[in-house]
């Protein structure tokens, strides 16, 4: 999976096609990912006290990590993923188009 969390990611699939939002959790066992603001879905709750409201609740749901790709933050497009060996010998992810370095 190239991406991780903290990312800004653009969904390129699905109801969110085109949406960006921030990575806020990655799952690589299940290859999925939960992203600020996408993929939302409503979720019914009911009361189960009487000072305890129910009504309907945002859920952020994880999805597929193959439905969006990494924005990078230099051309700001959706981009596929290098990878580059620093001198120090880090592995780090760059950008295809651009070649900025998207982890820092
Ligand atoms: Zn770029």
């Amino acid at each position: 999976m190239n991406i991780k969390k903290g990312d800004t990611v653009c969904v390129i699939s699905g109801k969110d096609k085109g949406k960006k939002g921030k990575v806020l959790v990655t799952d690589p066992a299940k290859n999925t990912i939960l992203v600020e603001n996408v993929n939302m879905a409503k979720k019914h709750k009911k009361a189960r006290r009487a000072d305890e409201p129910g009504g309907i609740l945002d859920q952020n749901l994880a999805f597929d990590a193959s439905k969006a790709m990494v924005v990078c933050n230099k051309c700001n497009k959706a981009t596929r993923v290098g990878h580059k060996i620093l001198e120090n010998g880090k592995k780090v992810r760059v950008c295809i188009k651009c070649g900025e370095t998207i982890d820092k």
